[in-house]
């Protein structure tokens, strides 16, 4: 990069609460030469709150290969730039990874706007321990993939984080309880700095029960934490069953796998019996 090139800016933006737009969030979208955002028309309203007239382009997961060389060009030339996304922190669970990875190879100074993420916010209220977490991202759509990935997840003694879509949250919290365990801590974090913002904690059962009984908590954007392993409670003992069951499954039927696992763990047959279904029932068909 010649010197004299440009800086592309990526910044954060509200996740809800128009007031979180950050000072320098603004100034710097004032002054740069092109915005580039993940949808320019949600975005030109975002910019209009500030009267921010920067010309906007899009730049999404079809297009950010492409839209490479046209940065690097802009950079080279010397114009800062800036990337936004929907809402919170570009790259997180949104577009921006390939073209921050190509600029970077190619040279070129990214630099961050620091604001909000809702996965921190959630984190920060939530009362579970934040030393170690694990940010999980979405979780599959599909029953057999989202129950595989929870599988995996069992023994992790880190706090996890999960993004997770309205109308899917009560199955994917059905799904936690059955696979993590029924008597692990959660917290449901809802509509983070709107008007109907709310916390719920209990154990994995309970939520998932209080969900049910009320169609409010299946509205509006979520984060979902569940608190980690512990070495004495359930999902580790789940852990040790799954393990067991993984070698013993491929090569025997249910019930035999089953009887074998008590054999060799001392784990409960109903726990063993349950995890061994589960494990079964996500297989592919
Ligand atoms: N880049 C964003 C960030 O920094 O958090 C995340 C974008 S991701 C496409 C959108 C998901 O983030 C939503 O489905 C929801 O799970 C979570 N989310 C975004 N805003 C939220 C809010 N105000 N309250 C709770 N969750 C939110």
């Amino acid at each position: 990069m010649p010197s004299g090139a440009g800086v592309l800016y990526v910044v954060a933006t509200p996740i809800g609460n128009l007031a979180d737009w950050s000072a320098r969030a603004v100034s710097v979208l004032r002054a740069a030469h092109t915005v580039y955002a993940e949808d320019t028309r949600h975005s030109q309203t975002l910019l209009n709150h500030h009267d921010i007239r920067t010309p906007l382009r899009s730049l999404h997961e079809h297009n950010e290969q492409q839209r490479v060389s046209e940065l690097v060009e802009l950079l080279q030339q010397g114009h800062d730039l800036a990337l936004i996304s929907d809402a919170g922190t570009p790259l997180i669970s949104d577009p921006g990874f390939k073209l921050v990875r190509a600029l970077r190879a190619q040279g070129c100074r990214v630099s961050p706007l620091p604001g909000p993420c809702a996965l921190i916010a959630a984190l920060s209220c939530a009362g579970l321990p934040t030393d170690r977490f694990s940010f999980e991202g979405f979780l599959p759509a599909k029953a057999g993939a989202r129950r595989e990935r929870l599988q995996a997840l069992v023994a992790d003694p880190r706090t996890l984080v999960f993004y997770e879509a309205p109308h899917r949250i009560l199955e994917t919290l059905q799904d936690c309880a059955d696979i993590l365990g029924a008597e692990r801590d959660a917290v449901l974090a809802r509509e983070l700095t709107k008007t109907f913002e709310t916390f719920l904690d209990g154990t994995l059962t309970e939520l998932a029960a209080r969900v049910a009984a009320d169609d409010n908590q299946q509205r509006g954007e979520i984060v979902l934490m569940i608190s980690g392993a512990t070495v004495s409670d359930e999902s580790a003992d789940a852990g040790e069953a799954e393990r067991v069951l993984q070698l013993l499954l491929p090569e025997l039927a249910l019930s035999r796998a089953v009887a074998i696992a008590e054999q060799l763990t001392g784990l409960p047959h109903k726990l063993l019996y349950k995890k061994a279904l589960a494990m079964k029932n996500a297989l592919p068909d």
